[in-house]
C-alpha cells in the first residue's frame, strides 16, 4: 500500500470523507450525515473525524485535507462562517490536526472543488474559468492564469450570496434576495412546493424531471434561468473561457444548462460581436471538494 491522502468535505446535509492514492486516484469513501447547525461547533468535528476515519482505518495518511461550505480565512486556520455549518471563527485545522495527529490543510469546499476541477477535471489546461457549484446552497471559485484565486482575506468567488433581488427571499446568511435563494437545492425545492402544494427533496425532484414531469421540469427551468443570468453578470466581471457547474444539482445536466444558456446568452452584451464562454459540466462529480482537499493535503495550499 502506498502512500494516500484523506479529504473530508463538510456541507449543509452531509460530511464526505475520500482516500486517494499519491496520484489522485480514489481509493475509498464514506459519507456521514451532517449534525446540524443545533448540534454545535464539536459535533461537526467529530463528524469530520469519524469520516475520515472510515476511510483511512489503520492506514496512516500523509495528510488530512478539510473542504468546508463556508468563508475560510486567508492563512487557512480559520472557518470564519458559513450559514449552514455551525463553527464561527473557529480553528479549524488546528483541531482537526490535534485530533487525528496527521497534518490538516483547511480551504472553502468550491476552491477545494475548483483545485480538483484544475488537476484532473474540466478546466485541466484551462487558463481562466469560473467554477459554480448548487447543492444546498451556491459555491463558487475563479481560476485566472491557471489558479485559484483567493483574494485579499482569503474570500473570493462567494458568488451565492451576491445580491440578486434588492429586498428580496431571507437568506440564512443573514442578508435578503442572494443568489442562492433562486438558484439552489433549497431554491429547487421551494419552487417545486409553491407548485405542487407539497414539499419534495431535491434528489425527488430531480428524478421527476428526469422522468418528464412537466413540473419537475419547469422547476429546473426556473433555478436554470437564475443560473444563466448569475452567470452572466460573472462573465461581465471576468470574461472566463469556460463556466463549470457542479454540485448535486447539476446532476440533472441539460435539464438545467439549457436554460442556464439561453438566459446566458440572452443577458450579455454584444453576444453578435464576442464568444460566449461556454457552460459546462464539473467532472469530479460529488466528490469534487473531498478530492480537491486530498490534493491540497498533497500538494500544499498555493
Ligand atoms: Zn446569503
Amino acid at each position: 500500500m502506498g502512500v494516500s491522502y484523506v479529504g473530508v468535505d463538510v456541507g449543509g446535509t452531509k460530511v464526505l470523507a475520500v482516500r486517494v492514492s499519491a496520484t489522485g486516484a480514489v481509493e475509498a469513501t464514506a459519507t456521514r450525515p451532517m449534525p446540524g447547525v443545533a448540534a454545535g461547533p464539536a459535533a461537526v468535528e467529530d463528524a469530520v473525524v469519524l469520516a475520515a476515519r472510515d476511510v483511512y482505518g489503520d492506514l496512516a495518511p500523509a495528510g488530512l485535507g478539510v473542504s468546508a461550505a463556508g468563508l475560510v480565512d486567508a492563512t487557512g486556520e480559520r472557518f470564519l462562517f458559513g450559514a449552514h455549518l455551525p463553527w464561527r471563527d473557529a480553528p479549524v485545522r488546528q483541531a482537526i490536526a490535534d485530533r487525528t495527529g496527521l497534518p490538516v490543510v483547511l480551504d472553502n469546499d468550491a476552491n477545494c472543488a475548483a483545485y480538483a476541477e484544475l488537476v484532473a477535471g474540466a478546466v485541466r489546461g484551462v487558463r481562466s474559468a469560473l467554477l459554480i457549484t448548487i447543492g444546498t446552497g451556491i459555491g463558487g471559485a475563479v481560476v485566472i492564469d491557471g489558479r485559484v484565486i483567493r483574494g485579499a482575506h482569503g474570500l473570493a468567488g462567494e458568488f451565492g450570496h451576491m445580491q440578486a433581488v434588492p429586498d428580496g427571499l431571507a437568506c440564512e446568511c443573514g442578508l435578503r434576495g442572494c443568489w442562492e435563494q433562486y438558484c439552489s437545492g433549497r431554491a429547487l425545492e421551494r419552487v417545486t412546493r409553491v407548485a405542487l402544494g407539497r414539499h419534495l427533496d431535491g434528489p425527488e425532484v430531480t428524478a421527476l424531471a428526469l422522468a418528464g414531469d412537466q413540473v419537475a421540469l419547469h422547476s429546473f427551468a426556473s433555478i436554470g434561468t437564475w443560473l444563466g443570468v448569475g452567470s452572466a453578470a460573472l462573465v461581465s466581471a471576468f470574461d472566463p473561457e469556460v463556466v463549470v457547474v457542479g454540485g448535486g444539482v447539476s446532476a440533472v445536466g441539460d435539464l438545467l444548462l439549457g436554460p442556464a444558456r439561453r438566459a446566458l446568452a440572452g443577458a450579455l452584451q454584444g453576444t453578435a460581436y464576442r464568444a460566449v464562454p461556454e457552460l459546462v459540466p464539473a467532472r469530479m462529480g460529488p466528490e469534487a471538494g473531498a478530492v480537491g482537499a486530498a490534493l491540497l493535503a498533497r500538494d500544499g495550499r498555493s
